[in-house]
């Protein structure tokens, strides 16, 4: 029996597991991970006192337009029909997002054909930014000031704790409106979240004889490292080297909870897009299950902020320097043989749930048919 090591629960080092367990019959995989719960940054749990399904590290919808990905991720769990529509609080009143027709129409107390806001939202834009050097200039060129101002500066600047001309273009890399009444605030055909929560999708995928589970488990190099004929690590690439070319930077956020009666704010999330409020957004958790109904309510205060030593990394900041640090660690990790660096924390990038799933699907594709021509499995999942 070869023995393989998954270190992380998080849906990279869960789907990754299981494909390899079904592929290679002569194979045992331990998955631990430092946490006292599997599931990673998507645990959900029930909370005691309400019984309410929480997102207990933000809210997370389930989005792909990959059936492949869907037919995977629906083998393990039932999904409930949720369509994601996001409401914004902004200090010219309450409007509907992603940025559409009912949005431009409603600022602008207007009554807009579609062909007439493009030509509406075109002549806002600001025609004097040719090469937009940064996020603030992008936004100005595409939507002009007043759509700029109301929906993107302060949500921006509270997100990245940084003023946003300081951000690169790239963060708004198409123009952010729709021309229509269409506010379903993902494009993807297939959406939707699990009835159980994602803890028990989860808890499924990884349910095998073969896949041993181990929790309030950190990976310890001294003694994993010669114990496994290979390993596939989700932590963070900067923690695995302890940090010897520097710490990669990274956004958290945290969380202060409110209990209500009822319905609190009518939407699962509501964005606070100005300065005045020290938040970004308001979730209210029973809303992601609207197939359940409860009397009472729980609503988590979202907020962001610099990632100290024993905060858990969110978003990636990729700034130049952490491009810089990323590049020294890819090159030390392309020299090794036994590990390979997997996930969002393992590859120092922004991953949706759906990314995480359809890289572990096809870099397992990869390991198997590198163990079985026995040649060396790649440093990373992504090529
Ligand atoms: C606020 C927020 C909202 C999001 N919303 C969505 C959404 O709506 N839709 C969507 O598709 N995606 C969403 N995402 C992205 C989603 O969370 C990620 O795609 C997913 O969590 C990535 O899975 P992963 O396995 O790569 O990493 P993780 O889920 O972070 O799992 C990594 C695991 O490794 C463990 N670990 C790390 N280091 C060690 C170590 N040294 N020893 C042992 N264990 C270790 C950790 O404890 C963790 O459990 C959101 C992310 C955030 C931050």
């Amino acid at each position: 029996m070869k023995k393989y090591l998954v270190v992380g629960t998080g849906f990279s080092g869960a789907v990754l597991a299981r494909q390899l367990v079904e592929h290679l019959p002569d194979c045992e995989i331990d998955i631990i991970d430092s946490r006292d719960h599997i599931g990673g940054n998507c645990h959900t749990e029930r909370d005691a006192k309400t019984g309410i399904m929480l997102h207990k590290y933000g809210a997370h919808i389930f989005h792909t337009n990959r059936k492949d990905v869907w037919d995977y991720v629906n083998k393990f769990a039932s999904f409930g029909n949720y369509k994601h529509r996001v409401i914004a609080n902004t200090n010219r009143g309450i409007f509907s997002l992603p940025i559409n027709l009912l949005t431009i129409n409603q600022l602008f107390q207007k009554k807009m054909s579609p062909e007439e806001a493009k030509i509406f939202v075109r002549n806002l834009g600001d025609h004097t930014i040719h090469e937009p050097q940064n996020f603030e200039e992008q936004a100005l060129k595409f939507v002009g000031k007043e759509i700029y101002e109301t929906f993107f500066y302060g949500y921006t600047k509270k997100q990245w704790g940084c003023e946003p001309k300081e951000l690169p273009a790239s963060v708004l890399k198409r123009l952010p409106v729709r021309f229509d009444y269409n506010d379903n605030y993902f494009n993807d055909p297939y959406q939707g979240i699990p009835v159980n929560g994602y803890t028990d999708l989860i808890a499924n995928i990884i349910n095998h004889s073969r896949i041993h589970i181990h929790l309030n488990r950190p990976f310890i190099k001294e003694s994993d490292s010669s114990k496994y004929n290979h390993i596939f690590y989700a932590g963070p690439i900067d923690g695995y080297y302890n940090f010897s070319e520097g710490r990669l930077s990274y956004r958290t956020i945290y969380f202060e909870r409110i209990d209500a009666i009822g319905d609190f704010q009518g939407n699962s999330v509501i964005n606070y897009t100005s300065m005045n409020e020290n938040f970004t957004r308001l979730c209210e958790h029973k809303h992601f299950a609207p197939w359940e109904s409860f009397e009472t309510s729980v609503v988590y205060k979202e907020f962001s902020k610099e990632t100290g030593e024993s905060d858990i990394p969110f978003y990636p900041k990729h700034l130049v320097i952490d491009k810089e640090i990323f590049s020294k660690y890819n090159a030390i990790a392309m020299a090794e043989e036994n590990i390979s660096f997997i996930g969002r924390l393992g590859t120092y990038r922004y991953l949706d749930m759906h990314h995480v799933v359809e890289e572990s699907l096809d870099f397992a594709r990869t390991v198997i048919e590198c163990i079985r021509s026995k040649s060396c499995i790649p440093s990373f999942s992504v090529k």
